[in-house]
């Protein structure tokens, strides 16, 4: 990118190259702090008049966006493929998924987030007591390029449902399809700010977190994220975690080889491998492995890398290849089989499929994340063994399971925010399931009720109906109360065991 301007400057602009031909595709200028926090200061503003609107309100606008995005979703489908090199295909298919998250945040806001009554304990039934979840006001969503409508989107449709006012910062990659649904949004509020997109680089993401906003939603690496954690905590800001993924799909000595097959090759090879839930490593058992790599390599062998119509498109971000191309050859370096492509597949921008076996548990190729299109697959002698290599990873984001009896005894001992079983990634698509990682995949959900909780704050209210029978926070308490409360507690928590 181009050098940093001082904030007494007129902005710096920065390219945006089409990875597959390396045109420039988008000139975008680059927010530095004083231009984040002027977006942010809009959105405060903005945020009074949003969060009036209340649920319903809101709802008829973000139901108006969702119509907005649908009539221009072949324009914005050219954005995101002109950006990432994916093919069309796969661009329309994520907006589709952001379109179903979108309309389920609308629609259910009021049911988790409305004002409902809570139960007082026996000691509080004086007090009627509510609860409601409030939005922070301003939330800042920092997003990846990989998926850069359904991710960013898993954030800011549910942040906005909940009442927030919203700034994006979406990857200095995917600039243009931030700026395109922004202005998506701008048509059906008559240009309030209540979702404005920021253009920039890192060091406009870590401004967000350095400014006013209430929370920061940030999708991307692990490493990025602890950046972004360190400056969240210069004013406390809280922090959702959407991280990176070393996901695994088992293969039981039950499973439908060519469903599992067939799966494999979808999660570890659309997008060009450049997935957080992408399938990196496969646990087959030693009953049906070699019959599963039959079943795998008959239909990988078709399957080519290369400018549309190939099914793969290129390397997104060019440092990615030397990520890419150091596992396979450190693999191979350490006594690797190359069943598939190979050190050799990584040519230019493109990556061949690659799919290796007899990999070191320890390798980089199965701890550290890829995001290329390669499959490693190792045989186990029973599901045990399978769980336990699955689970030995830092990271625990999804995984998937093929089996056709005990699927949901292997899901329930895997480390991992979600798992589906006989199909690769549904979990992520069903809007009101959550969707998040553990351990350095990351802490917060989007999507469902706890997608929406993420984006507000708890708030507790009671108002007192009579006079308590047992007045307990007062200093005209007095010897009787205490015996009676002695005995009370004797009572109702002494009695156990
Ligand atoms: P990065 O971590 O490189 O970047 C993510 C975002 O953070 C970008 O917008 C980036 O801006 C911004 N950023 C960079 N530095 C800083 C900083 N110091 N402070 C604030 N923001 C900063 O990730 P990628 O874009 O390469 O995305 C791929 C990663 O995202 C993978 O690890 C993948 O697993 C993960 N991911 C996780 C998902 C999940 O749901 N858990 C979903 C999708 C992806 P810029 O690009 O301009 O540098």
């Amino acid at each position: 990118m181009t050098p940093r301007p001082s904030t007494m400057d007129a902005p710096t602009f920065f390219d945006v190259h089409d990875p597959a031909t390396g045109a420039v595709v988008g000139r975008y200028p680059i927010a530095d702090a004083t231009a984040v926090e002027a977006a942010v200061a809009r959105a405060e503003t903005a945020a009074v008049w949003w969060r009036a609107l209340g649920f319903a309100g809101r709802a008829r606008l973000l139901d108006r966006w969702r119509a907005e995005i649908t009539r221009g979703r072949a324009e914005l489908a050219h954005v995101v493929a002109a950006e990432t090199g994916k093919p069309i295909s796969d661009a329309r298919l994520e907006i589709v998924m952001a379109l179903e998250h979108l309309k389920w945040a609308a629609r259910n806001a009021e049911r988790v987030l409305g004002s409902r009554p809570v139960s007082p304990s026996l000691l509080t039934i004086d007090h009627a007591c509510r609860l409601e979840y409030r939005p922070f006001g301003v939330v800042g969503v920092i997003g990846p390029w990989n998926y850069p409508v359904f991710t960013p989107l898993s954030s800011i449709s549910f942040a906005l449902a909940a009442g927030n006012t919203v700034v994006f910062k979406p990857s200095e990659y995917t600039p243009g399809v931030g700026v395109w649904l922004a202005q998506a949004f701008d048509r059906v509020t008559g240009e309030r700010p209540i979702l404005q997109t920021v253009t920039g680089d890192g060091a406009t993401g870590a401004a967000l977190c350095r400014s006013r906003v209430g929370k920061i939603g940030f999708t991307g690496s692990t490493e990025t994220g602890k950046r972004v954690m360190a400056a969240c905590a210069e004013r406390l800001t809280p922090v959702l975690m959407e991280c990176g993924g070393k996901d695994a799909l088992l293969v039981a000595a039950d499973a439908d080889l060519g469903a599992a097959a067939d799966a494999a090759l979808w999660g570890g090879l659309a997008n060009a491998g450049q997935t957080c839930l992408g399938v990196e490593r496969i646990y087959v058992h030693t009953e049906v492995y070699d019959a599963f790599l039959t079943e795998l390599l008959d239909r990988a062998r078709d399957l080519r890398a290369g400018a549309a119509p190939a099914e793969i498109g290129p390397i997104t971000m060019p440092k990615q290849l030397a990520v890419i191309r150091r596992h396979i050859e450190d693999a191979v370096a350490r006594g690797a089989t190359v069943l598939l492509g190979g050190p050799d597949a990584v040519r230019g921008q493109f990556v061949q499929p690659t799919i290796l076996t007899d990999v070191p548990e320890d390798a980089a190729a199965v701890v550290e994340e890829t995001f290329g299109p390669t499959l490693v697959v190792a045989r186990v002698g029973s599901m045990d063994e399978a769980i336990e290599k699955v689970n030995a990873t830092e990271y625990g984001l999804g995984a998937t399971v093929f089996a056709r009896r005990g699927g949901d005894a292997i899901a329930d001992r895997l480390r991992a925010g979600g798992t589906s079983i006989n199909a690769f990634v549904a979990h992520a698509t069903v809007p009101g399931l959550p969707l998040g990682g553990v351990g350095a995949s990351g802490f917060g959900r989007v999507h469902g009720p706890d997608g929406l909780r993420e984006f507000t704050y708890a708030k507790a209210t009671t108002r007192r109906r009579f006079p308590s029978p047992l007045p307990l926070t007062t200093f005209a308490r007095g010897v009787r109360t205490d015996a009676l409360i002695d005995r009370l507690v004797g009572v109702r928590h002494g009695r156990i065991g």
